[in-house]
């Protein structure tokens, strides 16, 4: 098993490395320089670039490493991204054996059309998909696409640990609160998360688990949440539609500070 390390990049954004003290693949490096830093300071041999998704804080350092390094490059197979030289999507497989790990490739649309995720030893990679308490916004694809791939990242196995591309937790959580004021476990992740900033560490990887115990995009379902999402928008969802309730929470996030 590889160790899997944030590099932070910009104002909020993680690169994800994973290395085996030897080789290292990182995932989504939206800057160059942090990249070849962190890897000059651990003596790391970079083996393999991923990206999920074509936006530029993902993808802009991949070319620069790229030139440093000749490795394989790979992104989603329906996305432009400059210096993928492999294309991948549903069902395909990443074999990094530098590091000794396989990372298998989900289609997860919505944040944008071709956003893919990629999992392997119980790791998730989602991008821009799934944050820790939130999820994407909804640049290029419908409500419907990202509630589906958000319920498909559900479905994983509790203990999977979530690795997402930016520290929003704190703020996702003041979000969730006013969903659910009442959610015990969410005032626990509150706390959790507020010491674990204050010791200037990341909230993340989560786990599914956690995500479904505390995140407002995963529990559509729950009454309390409707009623929140109801008054606070002024409409009266369908009964029984949770897409439509995760339409309107990703509407009200949208508003909310
Ligand atoms: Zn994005």
């Amino acid at each position: 098993m590889p160790a899997i390390v944030p590099i932070p990049a910009f104002s909020d954004n993680y690169i994800w490395m994973l290395h085996n003290r030897q080789y290292a693949a990182v995932v989504d490096p939206g800057d160059a320089g942090q990249v070849l830093a962190s890897l000059q300071k651990h003596q790391l041999e970079l083996a393999a670039i991923l990206c999920t998704h074509h936006h530029g804080d993902h993808v802009a350092g991949i070319c620069k490493l790229a030139q440093v390094y000749n490795v394989p490059v790979y992104g989603p197979q329906h996305e432009d991204i400059p210096c993928v030289s492999r294309a991948v999507g549903e069902g395909d497989t990443v074999e990094i054996p530098e590091i000794g790990i396989e990372l298998g490739v989900l289609d997860i649309p919505g944040h944008t059309i071709g956003h893919v995720a990629y999992l392997g030893d119980g790791n998730l990679f989602c991008g821009d998909t799934l944050f820790g308490c939130g999820c994407g916004r909804l640049f290029e694809g419908t409500a419907e696409q990202l509630f589906r791939s958000l319920q498909r990242l559900a479905g994983l196995p509790g203990e999977t640990k979530v690795y997402c591309a930016h520290e929003y937790t704190e703020a996702n959580i003041r979000f969730a609160l006013a969903c659910e004021p009442r959610n015990a476990q969410l005032e626990r992740r509150r706390a959790d998360s507020r010491a674990l900033r204050a010791a200037g560490l990341p909230t993340l990887p989560s786990t599914i688990a956690l995500e479904k115990a505390t995140n407002p995009f995963l529990r559509c379902s729950m009454p309390e949440i409707l009623h929140n999402v109801e008054q606070q928008l002024a409409i009266k969802l369908p009964a029984g539609s949770e897409l439509a309730v995760f339409a309107a929470l990703r509407e009200w996030r949208n508003n909310f500070s």
